[in-house]
């Protein structure tokens, strides 16, 4: 029985998306070849990619001032590829800390130019987004996390600033509306809302896209748009299963119609925490995520217990990441609103029972 997958990544896809990607591996459109053994010089998987890069300038809105590429190496590759490309002697960035994964991005940028820490959530445990801090409007680029998937928080707002976003939106992509005139680039690593582990979609703004400096062919963001993010041999499966995840997602009425059910489900879960004397949210109401829902037990000691009574709903993935312990229900938008209803029975049950 296919379980009610709530793990933070890689994560949940909507169901005819692994039907139609398993049987593109026995034979691709009845041509009598596996997606696996076809060449990426292929026709067949030109056009893949085409309507992938195609389909996500759509679902942004993004314009031809943009190029939108496939890449290896994680988004953790993009933590220096970005700082790398768009930094030099003579430029700095702000960076703001909201948790793991914009600690992670400011350890590999500053080997690659001068970073200022505009703001930190460290202080409370990331349990929330910094607000108010100053901008300087000579930094090259802001960088952001714009959900963070450990913690548990979002950015609901951008900073106000006119200096450009850099963002990570690994967690988020897809997910809600974003304005592109404010980002010179978008990256996010496929395994949450978007495909299978294996890719990195980078969405860069053209006129940006010329290293400052002599750096690694394979690190240029522009060699990759030069060659339609073929340059070298792309990781074909997973691009395809990410655009077979963005004809899902247009079929569903794209990103508006998206970020309407993602926000009822969001509701439903945050409500239930909310009213339950059991459990607590873990991040400040207005920088709550809408995708990785982060709580705790208010007694510890019923943790085992929740998740015995999870596993036993046929419930995944819901255990917290090892450095924030409780609970972490991640909820990408092809979770649909039943499961969360699933995770919400439980949740009441379980206070019948221990509240
Ligand atoms: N950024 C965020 C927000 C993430 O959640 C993750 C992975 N969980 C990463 C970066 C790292 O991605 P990858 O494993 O693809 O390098």
């Amino acid at each position: 029985m296919k379980k009610h997958n709530f793990s933070a990544g890689p994560a949940i896809l909507p169901a005819p998306v692994f039907q139609q990607a398993a049987e593109a591996v026995l034979d691709y459109n009845g041509i009598g070849l596996s997606l696996l053994e076809m060449s990426h010089r292929s026709g067949e998987f030109v056009a893949i990619m085409e309507e992938a890069q195609q389909s996500a300038k759509d679902l942004l809105g993004l314009g031809d001032d943009f190029d939108v590429l496939f890449l290896s190496g994680g988004a953790s590759s993009q933590f220096f590829m970005t700082a790398m490309n768009l930094l030099d002697e003579n430029a700095s960035a702000g960076y703001v800390d909201t948790g793991t994964w914009s600690k992670k991005a400011i350890k590999e940028a500053q080997k690659f130019g001068s970073l200022n820490l505009l703001a930190s959530s460290a202080d409370k445990n990331y349990s929330y987004i910094p607000k108010g801090y100053e901008i300087p409007d000579n930094m090259r680029y802001v960088h952001i996390t714009s959900n963070n998937t450990v913690a548990g928080s979002q950015f609901h707002n951008l900073p106000d600033t006119k200096v450009p976003f850099v963002a990570d939106m690994s967690s988020d992509i897809f997910s809600r509306k974003i304005d592109p005139s404010r980002y010179d680039i978008i990256y996010a690593g496929a395994q949450k809302n978007l495909g299978p582990a294996g890719t990195t979609l980078v969405i860069v703004r053209k006129d940006i896209a010329k290293a400052q400096r002599d750096i690694p062919t394979m690190l240029d963001y522009s060699t990759h748009i030069a060659k339609k993010s073929a340059f070298n041999t792309p990781p074909v499966y997973p691009i395809y299963v990410c655009m077979l995840t963005m004809r899902w997602l247009k079929e569903q009425g794209g990103v508006d119609a998206i970020s309407r059910h993602n926000e009822d489900k969001a509701r439903l879960l945050y409500d239930e925490i909310d009213n339950n004397p059991l459990f607590r949210g873990v991040v400040a109401k207005e920088d709550r995520s809408l995708m990785n829902v982060t709580f705790v037990l208010e007694n510890e000691e019923l943790q085992g217990a929740f998740l015995e009574a999870c596993a036993a709903a046929n419930i995944n993935g819901i255990k917290g990441h090892r450095s924030v312990g409780g609970f972490r229900a991640s909820i990408y938008n092809a979770m649909t609103k039943d499961s969360v209803q699933v995770l919400v029975d439980v949740m009441q049950d379980f206070t019948k029972l221990h509240g």
